[in-house]
């Protein structure tokens, strides 16, 4: 039994210490907020990080609490007419995408850990170095700003400008939205929505690029009425959806390569504090979740220097190319030039009407990945 020693009790902190908790060893949260905490919003959950929470434990209400996506629905911002929709499951041949409350993903994750006897120590800010000492394994899920990042990866900068705004809100469902992801498309913007809670809310993530300097801060409350006067030219239904906007939170987003060093003698990083990445395929969490399985199976088995070895070589392919993809992603959704976005939008009316499931195919090798049968 291994006395390992958590930093952050977001998705990766959590769901690395059940399962490490359910192999035997004895694990401690160090969580600088006073409890649990999260942003009402929404998070979608694709097969690769379903595989995860299947494992940590998924009770039938959760279930019955989130949804099924059947399929991404691709629109333009002026009129919300269609340009493209197809079904991931069929020909993925998977179709555990579901679409959460974000409080409803970490209320499992807490629970389950709770449940497997790990302790929490809230309202304590840790310093991975003092814990290194103490216990036999560091792991920091310190998240987007972590500070353990910077002591393992010194030369790394720090924060990087991405120019993209982000903006969280939830409400009302009295739309005919369908049972899936909604991608609104326009110039230098993006609107993604989508329903949770059994279908009663419509989670709404609002994206904005634009030159930033200096706001790097995450979900800060802001007046419903300036998103209101940013996304103003959207029409369609999202134009009420937008005026019904009560409560809405802004994230700055900077952009981070993978860190460079993963772990430095028996300190490790996980999730955002690892691989902070930009949220244009829903991906961060699900990276978490991906890094939790494999990273308890290597310490359970492995000494710190062979377990660091093995976790980048299992997982830096994997990331870089999520990296790549996700920035290719960034700019399709935002094109500006008017030349270029009729063409584009023609080509995917086109496809709509020919093979619509084509569209899912790039992404097989990222859903279809189940990290519980890998050979680790
Ligand atoms: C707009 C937006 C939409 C997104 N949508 C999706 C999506 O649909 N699907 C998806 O997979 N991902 C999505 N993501 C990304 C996802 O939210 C994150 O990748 C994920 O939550 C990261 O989890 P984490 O545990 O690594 O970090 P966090 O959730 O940031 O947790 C870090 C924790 O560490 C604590 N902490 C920090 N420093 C210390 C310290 N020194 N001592 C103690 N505690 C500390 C913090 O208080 C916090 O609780 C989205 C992100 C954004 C911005």
């Amino acid at each position: 039994m291994l006395k390992i020693a958590i930093i952050g009790a977001g998705v990766a902190g959590l769901s690395v210490a059940s399962l490490l908790a359910r192999a035997g060893h004895d694990v401690t949260i160090f969580e600088k907020n006073s409890k649990i905490s999260e942003i009402g919003a929404g998070i979608q959950i694709s097969p690769n990080g379903f595989c995860v929470l299947k494992e940590i434990g998924l009770s039938k209400s959760t279930i019955k609490n989130s949804i099924s996506s059947n399929s991404i629905l691709i629109c333009d911002y002026q009129n919300g007419k269609k340009l493209l929709q197809f079904e991931q499951g069929s020909v993925l041949g998977n179709v555990n995408f579901r679409l959460m409350h974000r409080a409803d993903l970490i209320d499992i994750l807490y629970r389950s850990a709770v449940d497997k006897k790990v302790r929490f120590k809230f309202g304590q800010t840790a310093d991975a170095k003092s814990l290194s000492c103490k216990y036999s394994f560091v792991i920091a899920a310190d998240g987007v700003h972590s500070k353990t990042r910077a002591l393992l990866n010194p030369g790394q900068s720090k924060t990087e400008r991405s120019d993209y705004f982000a903006w969280r809100a939830t409400i009302r469902n009295k739309f005919n939205h369908h049972d899936g992801v909604r991608l609104t498309v326009a110039p230098k913007k993006h609107v993604v929505s989508y329903p949770i809670r059994g279908g009663n809310q419509l989670n709404l993530v609002l994206i904005q690029e634009i030159e930033n300097n200096d706001f790097f801060e995450w979900g800060i409350k802001e007046r419903p009425e300036e998103i209101k006067g940013i996304f103003s030219e959207f029409g369609g239904d999202l134009r009420e959806g937008l005026a019904s906007i009560e409560t809405v939170h802004k994230w700055g987003l900077s952009s981070h390569d993978v860190a460079l060093n993963w772990a430095v003698n028996n300190i490790f990083l996980i999730g955002d504090a690892l691989h902070p990445m930009l949220p244009f395929l829903a991906q961060g969490a699900n990276s978490a979740l991906e890094d939790s399985f494999i990273l308890a199976n290597l310490i359970t088995r492995l000494d710190p220097s062979e377990a660091a070895h093995r976790y980048a070589e299992i997982r830096k392919p994997r990331l870089l190319r999520l990296m790549k993809q996700i920035k290719n992603n960034a700019w399709k959704f935002h094109l500006e030039h008017s030349f270029l976005r009729t063409c584009t939008h023609s080509g995917l009316r086109f496809l709509d009407t020919t093979f619509p499931q084509s569209a899912s195919l790039p992404f097989r090798w990222l859903y279809n990945y189940d990290v519980t049968k890998l050979d680790i």
